[in-house]
């Protein structure tokens, strides 16, 4: 069987990264009974340099046809001055858009040997795995109006407008119920529907999917600040949490915060499933940016990048073994003690973006 890849490695710590998820495709494709054909193009600053907008449409198209991108990072102060529709990100939006990615998957997962670096107590966070299912192209980041407008008083006023249909709320709740079903089986939906009406439509939706879709499958409604409040309190309570894109956005970042750093952490955005093949567009990418102050110096952590490759073998080509080999891959590194700089404590020896690639590698070997 072959899978094809489209990788994006994208501006400033995205190549380094990327290679060292290269070096775990080869792995694959000398250890494992799969394919992987690769393909590259530019996205970002990088592209704009080469071709004066963020993503070419020769690479759009490859996305398209790809069977999941994998994406590292775009931005840096070079490209601060370019024009706003073809700044680096109007490429990952482009991206988002054209390929339909409205379910965004960020697991927030507590390796035991970093739980030193969470802000919270060790025995909150230490075999935390949690993963929030956030609504990504409706709701309040893109419903019409939006505006400011000046009134007659002289006064401004600004308009942002919530919008969900019965449809985008139905496939959101859809995935999240389809995943908690191999991993913890529960699902917590945080809306606000005590003050929003959206919110109320949310929870009629989600409790008739559950109840007709899932019953097997517990459902807990809970009001998007408690989440917040509860995320911080005891977070180990939550398996799959599901929620629209404002409180997804706010909710990842503080899951994401329990688990130490932004080096770390992995997504995966998903599109619907095509009618005829079943298959989902999917782009894989970490969840930090292009960390232009530690371009180019070898110091990046590539973990947050292994893991999202992880989440494509695990969610384009249900690769669940190999998925879980890299992420054993990765927790045994850990519990050996390389540490990259943004994961180090006083004391430690530092390793590079790619002694911490090779060392994954090694412990690949070691597991096989
Ligand atoms: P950032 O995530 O790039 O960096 C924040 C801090 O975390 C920096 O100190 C950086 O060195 C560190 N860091 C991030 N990833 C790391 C890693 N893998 N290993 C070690 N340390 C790491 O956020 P920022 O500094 O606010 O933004 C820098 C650029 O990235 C901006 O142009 C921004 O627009 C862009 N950005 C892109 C994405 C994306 O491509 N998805 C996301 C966020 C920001």
């Amino acid at each position: 069987m072959s899978h094809k890849l489209f990788l994006l490695p994208g501006d400033g710590i995205g190549p380094e990264i990327m290679n060292e998820v290269k070096l775990i495709i080869d792995w694959m494709n000398s250890n494992v009974d799969v394919t992987f054909e690769c393909d590259e193009g530019l996205v970002g600053g990088c592209a704009y340099d080469a071709h004066g907008v963020a993503i070419s449409e020769e690479d759009m198209a490859k996305a398209i046809t790809s069977d999941a991108v994998i994406f590292g990072a775009v931005g840096g102060p070079k490209w601060a001055d370019v024009a706003y529709e073809a700044r680096p990100e109007a490429g990952l939006l482009r991206l988002r858009k054209d390929l339909g990615l409205f379910a965004n998957l960020r697991p927030a997962l507590c390796y035991p040997a970093l739980a030193e670096s969470s802000a919270l107590k060790r025995e909150l966070v230490e075999g935390l795995d949690i993963l929030i299912v956030r609504e990504l192209t409706g709701g309040v980041y893109f419903g019409e109006p939006k505006e400011i407008v000046t009134l007659e008083n002289g006064e401004q006023r600004a308009v942002d407008t919530q919008i969900y249909t019965t449809s985008e709320i139905k496939r959101i709740a859809r995935v999240a119920f389809e995943l908690a079903k191999t991993r913890s089986n529960r699902v917590a939906s945080a809306e606000k529907h005590n003050v929003m009406r959206s919110g109320v439509l949310w929870k009629q939706v989600v409790s008739k999917i559950a109840a007709e879709e899932y019953p097997g499958t517990p459902l807990e409604h809970v009001l998007a600040d408690n989440c917040a409040m509860q995320l911080v309190r005891n977070p180990k309570q939550y398996d799959v949490i599901v929620c629209d894109n404002l409180f997804g956005d706010i909710l990842s970042d503080v899951a994401a915060m329990l688990t130490g750093s932004l080096g770390m952490l992995p997504s995966a955005s998903l599109g619907a499933p095509d009618v005829v093949t079943g298959k989902r567009k999917a782009m894989y990418e970490p969840v930090h940016g292009s960390a232009p102050d530690i371009a180019g110096k070898g110091a990046a952590n590539p973990i947050a990048m292994i893991a999202s490759f992880s989440m494509a073998l695990r969610y384009s080509f249900e690769m669940i073994k190999e998925a879980e080999m890299v992420d054993t891959a990765i927790a045994n590194v850990l519990e050996k003690g390389l540490r990259t700089g943004d994961i180090a404590k006083a004391g430690d020896t530092v390793v590079s973006t790619k002694e911490m690639g090779a060392a994954v590698i090694a412990e690949l070997n070691a597991l096989k």
